[in-house]
């Protein structure tokens, strides 16, 4: 960052000028540039010869297009170049908008005090960027932050400043009702006083949690929504046999499609097409999450997959000790979980098919940072498991680009690739129409209009990974958390 004179005292400005041109002698005037010169304008990037996958509702595919970026915006389709631009051969490529994992938890310094990790947590600090990057590096540009505390607000900014290359956040408080730590409350009263404060502190949305009691969701979700805010999240435990009284206007997205099986105890078709209905009858979208459940009915069994899953090299060391010392999936596991877990995992399936019978919508989330769910690289997994489901490729992809864009409210600069929107997009090496796995052959991203190649995001990885497996025997989790 440049220091900027005009917020100095006079006298320092004085002495300041006084050295820039001392500064500007020695360097030589043509060193010196002003900010305003063209010579510091951003450039403009083009990609050419490129597939176009804009995900508008009823777009076609662009054959040969021209893509110019300017200003972090995309500012045509069809050319023409400007004379000054940074070229990208797109020719047999695939473009398509940046995606999104609506359903995320970060490392942040402070995450011991939040809700999800009551006690044990060593409070640590971890860098921006390194958790972020293995979410560009994957293609991912935007999050929705499940489990957002103080510290992500200054995630969010960093990245806003563009001092950490990272995907936009959109960050949900948890309120969680019951004892123990983080916003906790057990009144309608100190309900809507939780979600006034949330509002009031910068979170965007509510995140409901599993411990409620049935009166105080109800104020939470009413009182959010009668502050313009969404509530997303868990269906708490206290609307076992009252499940449609949870849904109320406000009550916009379903993190997880446990949420629903939790209410089934024979993961009846009956109960599947029920709860369709009642999402769709309330306007409440899903995030299915099927990789976390497939990932925790793994761990039940052994703890084999996990560690053999490569993927592992770019999550912080203590959190990698933890999933593999302290996995409560694995310490609790009995035959007879594990095959409940699997149960499930075929029911979600039988569930996404009867959501998309109904017509509710549903956006892609991986609920990253849950042992084994390695962040950027789940959101993959994740689409190849809604297809596994019954999503086409198109409406899997429809679930992480233009979908999340509208739940978010973010519909007017992100989401699909249009004139106009702010520039963020995956340039794919195959079309993803054909085979959604193609999401993984990432020949470059454009992350508000910088254009970031495959070489450079490879060059991240390997170098966080490098850094993580030098940093493995600092941090043994069970070391860490005894007292
Ligand atoms: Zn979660």
């Amino acid at each position: 960052m440049v220091d900027r004179p005009a917020k100095q005292p006079a006298l320092f400005q004085t002495r300041l000028m006084a050295l820039s041109a001392a500064l500007l002698l020695l360097a030589g005037a043509a060193q010196a540039k002003p900010a305003n010169s063209a010579a510091a304008e951003p450039r403009a990037t083009v990609i050419e010869h490129v597939y176009v996958l804009p995900m508008t509702p009823d777009g076609a595919i662009i054959s040969d297009a021209t893509v110019v970026i300017q200003n972090g915006r995309i500012a045509s389709l069809n050319g023409p170049a400007p004379a000054k631009a940074v070229r990208i051969n797109g020719k047999g490529k695939w473009l398509i908008p940046g995606l999104a994992d609506m359903h995320v938890h970060l490392p942040s310094d402070g995450m011991s005090r939040a809700p999800k990790y009551p006690t044990e947590a060593p409070n640590m600090l971890f860098d921006t960027q390194d958790a972020m990057t293995p979410y560009i590096a994957n293609g991912v540009t935007q999050v929705l932050n499940l489990d957002a505390v103080p510290a992500s607000i200054g995630q969010r900014n960093e990245i806003a400043r563009g001092q950490v290359l990272g995907p936009h956040m959109a960050l949900a408080a948890v309120i969680n009702g019951g004892e123990g730590r983080g916003r906790i409350v057990n009144t309608p009263a100190d309900g809507r006083q939780a979600v006034r404060s949330v509002k009031a502190e910068g979170y965007d949305f509510v995140k409901v949690y599993s411990d409620l009691n049935v009166e105080t969701f109800q104020a939470i979700v009413d009182e959010a929504n009668k502050l313009g805010m969404k509530a997303v999240g868990h269906i708490p435990e206290s609307f076992e046999g009252k499940l449609e009284s949870a849904f109320l206007p406000g009550f916009s997205l379903v993190a997880h499609a446990e949420e629903f099986s939790k209410q089934s105890p024979n993961f009846t078709d009956e109960d599947a097409v029920r709860f369709a209905k009642l999402a769709r009858k309330n306007g409440t979208w899903v995030t299915p999450t099927l990789v976390v459940m497939r990932w925790i009915a793994s761990e039940t069994r052994s703890l084999d997959e996990m560690k053999a899953n490569t993927d592992l090299q770019y999550v912080h060391p203590i959190l990698q000790s933890k999933w593999l010392t302290a996995n409560r999936y694995h310490r609790n596991s009995t035959p007879k979980l594990t095959a409940y877990f699997d149960r499930m995992v075929e029911f979600h399936r039988r569930l996404v098919r009867a959501l998309k019978a109904e017509g509710v919508p549903m956006v892609a989330g991986s609920d990253a940072l849950t042992s084994g769910v390695v962040g950027g690289f789940s959101l993959h997994e994740e689409l190849e498991l809604l297809v596994g489901a019954g999503l086409t490729n198109a409406e899997a992809l429809a679930s992480a680009t233009r979908l999340p864009a509208e739940w978010l409210g973010v519909d007017r600069d992100r989401g699909t690739v249009e004139v106009g929107k702010r520039a963020d997009l995956v340039l794919l090496d195959a079309n993803p129409l054909v085979d959604v796995a193609n999401t993984r052959k990432i020949a470059g991203v454009v992350l508000d209009g910088r254009w970031l190649s495959g070489a450079k995001l490879a060059g991240m990885l390997a170098d966080l990974a490098k850094r993580n497996t030098a940093d493995r025997d600092k941090y043994d989790w069970l070391s860490l958390t005894r007292q």
